[in-house]
This record gives C-alpha cells, structure tokens and sequence, in this order.
C-alpha cells in the first residue's frame, strides 16, 4: 500500500511540476538582444573577384552587373544588406581589404 502511495505521489508530482529533465525544444529567451551584420564595401578599391560573394553564406553580396568602378571592374555590393549576418567571411577572403564588417546589435 505504501508503494502505491509512492507511485501516485510521483505520478501526482510529475502532473503538477512537469517533467524534471530538460526537454530538446527549449522555450525561446525573451528579451534577447538581436545582432545583425552591416558591411560596407569601398568600391574603388574592389578588383570584382568575386571572393566575397562566393564566400557569403547568406547570398548578401553581388557584382554590379553593369556598373564598373574608376579602374574598369564590376565592383561587389550588398545586394541584400538585411540578411547579413556579420560573419565577417566576406572581409576575410578579400585580397584587397575592401571590406568592412560591423556587428549591430538591437535591443
Ligand atoms: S559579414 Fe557574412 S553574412 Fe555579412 S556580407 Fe559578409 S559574408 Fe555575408
Ligand atoms: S573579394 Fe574584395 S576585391 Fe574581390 S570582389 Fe569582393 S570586395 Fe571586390
């Protein structure tokens, strides 16, 4: 009898306070900052290697199609600035330091 007792003690516990081991579909933070990335890209400087666009993991970058720079190049830019991340991958590959990348944080 005390056993049973036991067990709907358990069983009662469990209902009230949930389970005890942490779940795999934590609840989201509230309250947590988002950081975003914003790059900026010297255009006169960028010889259109195409480093920085093969290397961007969010499609952030482009040639210029059409456009070309002072020196004759399709220079890169940020065809879509508000999926940057700020990985930074961009500015790491550029042979020429063209570019530069920010973390922004929003609070
Ligand atoms: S910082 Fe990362 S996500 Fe942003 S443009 Fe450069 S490579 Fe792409
Ligand atoms: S890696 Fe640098 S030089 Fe090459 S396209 Fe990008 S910005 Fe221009």
């Amino acid at each position: 009898m005390e056993l049973l007792n036991f067990f709907l003690l358990l069983r009662l516990r469990w209902l009230v306070f949930g389970r005890l081991a942490p779940t795999n579909n934590p609840k989201p933070l509230k309250n947590m900052a988002k950081v975003y990335g914003a790059v900026t890209i010297e255009a006169q400087r960028c010889k259109g290697c195409d480093l920085c666009v093969v290397a961007c993991p969010a499609d952030v970058l482009l040639l210029q199609p059409k456009e070309v720079n002072d020196r004759g190049y399709h220079y890169a830019f940020a065809a879509n600035p508000e999926k940057c991340i700020g990985c930074a991958a961009c500015a790491t590959v550029c042979p020429d330091a063209c570019i530069e990348v920010y973390r922004v944080v929003e609070k």
